[in-house]
C-alpha cells in the first residue's frame, strides 16, 4: 500500500504492476541525490523500495545460506525496512545492472505490484499495468487474473501473490 489507510471500497483502489525501479532512475537524475528524491514523495518512494526488498527478496539479499542465526535474519530484516536512502540506492544499483542478474524467475525484469488508492499513485507511465480492483471481486476473478497474467514476461508471482493476500487476507490452515 502506498499509503497507511484501508481500501475502504473496491472502487477507490487498483493494482498497479510497472517498472518502479526504471522511475526512480529517472528521478535520481531529475533530482541528483536520493534524499532530494525521497524528500519529493517520501511515501511512495518508501512504499517502492520496500516492496523491491520484499518482492524480489531473492535480488536484495546475499545468498544466506542454511544456517543464519534467527538474530541475525531480524537484524537484516530490521535495517530493510528503516534504512529508505540505502534502499533506494540498493534498487537503483541492482536495476542499473539487471542485465546481468542471473536468478532465472525475473530475468531482467523488474515489474512491481502495488496495490494502491487511484488518488495515491501517479498514473502514468508506458510501461504500466493496471487492474481496477472492481475486476478482482472473488476467487474466479482472482485465478482467472492469474491465469491471464502469468503469460506475461514480467510476470511478478511473488508480488501478486503478496497483493492478493493484502486484498482478501490469507487462509489460516
Ligand atoms: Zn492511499
Amino acid at each position: 500500500m502506498v499509503c497507511s489507510n484501508k481500501i475502504m471500497a473496491p472502487e477507490d483502489g487498483l493494482v498497479v504492476i510497472d517498472d518502479f525501479a526504471e522511475h526512480l532512475e529517472d528521478l535520481i537524475h531529475e533530482h541528483s541525490t536520493p534524499e532530494a528524491v525521497i524528500q519529493s514523495n517520501p511515501a511512495l518512494v518508501n512504499t517502492i523500495t520496500q516492496e523491491y526488498f520484499e518482492q524480489f527478496y531473492d535480488l536484495f539479499h546475499e545468498d544466506e545460506g542454511d544456517i543464519v542465526e534467527f538474530s541475525e535474519a531480524m537484524k537484516h530484516r530490521i535495517v530493510d525496512m528503516k534504512a529508505h536512502v540505502y534502499r533506494l540506492n540498493k534498487v537503483i544499483e541492482v536495476s542499473k545492472n539487471r542485465d546481468k542478474i542471473k536468478k532465472p524467475l525475473y530475468e531482467q525484469f523488474m515489474h512491481l505490484c502495488l496495490l494502491a488508492h487511484y488518488a495515491c499513485i501517479p498514473t502514468e507511465g508506458p510501461k504500466q499495468y493496471f487492474i481496477e480492483l472492481e475486476r478482482i471481486k472473488d476467487a474466479k476473478d482472482a485465478i482467472d487474473w492469474t491465469i491471464h497474467l502469468e503469460e506475461k514476461t514480467w510476470w511478478n508471482p511473488h508480488g501478486w501473490t503478496r497483493m492478493l493476500e493484502a486484498l482478501h487476507g490469507k487462509k489460516e490452515t
